[in-house]
């Protein structure tokens, strides 16, 4: 059976990018395979964060998996740093792995350049911790949006050196990437990705943000000179709202395309998006509301959850450390 896993960050408002690149894809393949997904709290120490906003985040980031259909009878969710064995893992592929393998990463060339004068260690770091998450549960399928993929061949390679060298220990995952929505790019800035952790109240669409702030976010969308609504890479800002619509009904390019065949102009797409948008996200609003009434049992699933991923997380462990010679 296999084994899908997927994390994200409690860096901040989970926007429709996390959305339709990752969470959807968790959600429908709830019954195809074991499913656990982590709230990777590690990974966001990578970028200065207050404590106590990142708690708050870690349980808001929880319930809104939760709301958007992550079912605790079909899949474990918890925080990665409930689990002792990321952190250990992490250590043993840090010596495997090269410097110059990691320098080459892009999100590590993108983060570090905004923390000029100081690059931590950690954000460096950041892709051993990534494989280690993976490698831990044996991992077939890793949902993720475009960004991830630099890092999922990492962790195969990365597996791939440590099999080569102390015996098969580990299972290579593959990255599984949405046909649409897997870049949605910023409204306020589409040759950049939507991102969390980017400032701004129009750069990206949260999945809680109440329809007025759908609406302005979506109507002050940065587009491009000319009328045509076709996708094109020279046209990034009307490609990207192209892409959201494709996201959000479904939709293949050619039908996105001659769908807003007859509009006049890109004020129909986005008043379209919109409501679209709206009415999309309505029900994980909703349910957002519901489940957060109650953050106790959110608190005790991802106790639940910790618990019961541990054990696969310990027996990784142990077969890496007796493969490469350490422990009494
Ligand atoms: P941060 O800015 O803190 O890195 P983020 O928005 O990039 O936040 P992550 O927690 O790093 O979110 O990633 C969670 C998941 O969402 C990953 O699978 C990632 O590939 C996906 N994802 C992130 N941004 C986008 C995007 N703009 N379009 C599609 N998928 C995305
Ligand atoms: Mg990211």
């Amino acid at each position: 059976r296999p084994v899908v896993f997927s994390g994200i960050q409690p860096t901040g408002s989970i926007h429709i990018g996390n959305y339709f690149g990752a969470i959807k894809q968790w959600v429908t393949g709830q019954d195809d395979a074991e499913n656990i997904f982590c709230l990777v709290d590690m990974h966001a120490l990578t970028v200065p964060q207050d404590p106590a906003a990142l708690r708050a985040q870690i349980l808001e980031t929880a319930t809104v998996l939760l709301a958007a259909g992550i079912d605790p009878a079909k899949s474990r969710l918890f925080v990665q740093s409930d689990v002792r064995e990321h952190g250990e893992l992490t250590w043993y592929l840090s010596c495997v792995a090269a410097m110059g393998q990691l320098g080459r990463m892009t999100q590590y060339k993108e983060k570090s350049e905004a923390q000029r004068g100081e690059v931590r260690v950690g954000l460096f770091a950041y892709p051993l911790l990534m494989a280690a998450d993976i490698l831990l549960y044996r991992t077939t399928h890793v949902p993720v949006g475009e960004d991830q993929k630099q890092h999922i061949e990492l962790t195969r390679d990365l597996a791939q050196r440590f099999n080569a060298a102390y015996g098969g220990v580990f299972v290579l995952p593959e990255p599984a990437i949405p046909a649409a929505g897997a870049r949605i790019m910023g409204l306020d800035d589409p040759t950049k990705k939507m991102s969390k952790s980017v400032a701004g109240s129009y750069h990206a669409i949260r999945v809680l943000d109440p329809p007025e702030q759908i609406r302005k976010a979506v109507m002050s969308a940065q587009t491009d000179s000319g009328r045509e609504i076709r996708i094109d890479p020279a046209r990034p800002g009307v490609t990207n709202l192209l892409a959201i619509y494709m996201a959000a009904s479904g939709t293949s390019a050619a039908e996105a395309e001659a769908h807003f065949a007859g509009a006049r102009g890109y004020g129909d797409v986005k008043k379209e998006l919109v409501d679209l948008l709206v009415e999309t996200l309505r029900p994980l609003r909703e349910r957002y509301a519901e489940l957060a009434a109650d953050p106790a049992t959110v608190h005790e699933l991802l106790c639940a959850g910790a618990d019961a991923v541990r054990p696969i997380a310990r027996a990784t462990a142990d077969a890496a450390k007796r493969a490469m010679g350490v422990g009494s």
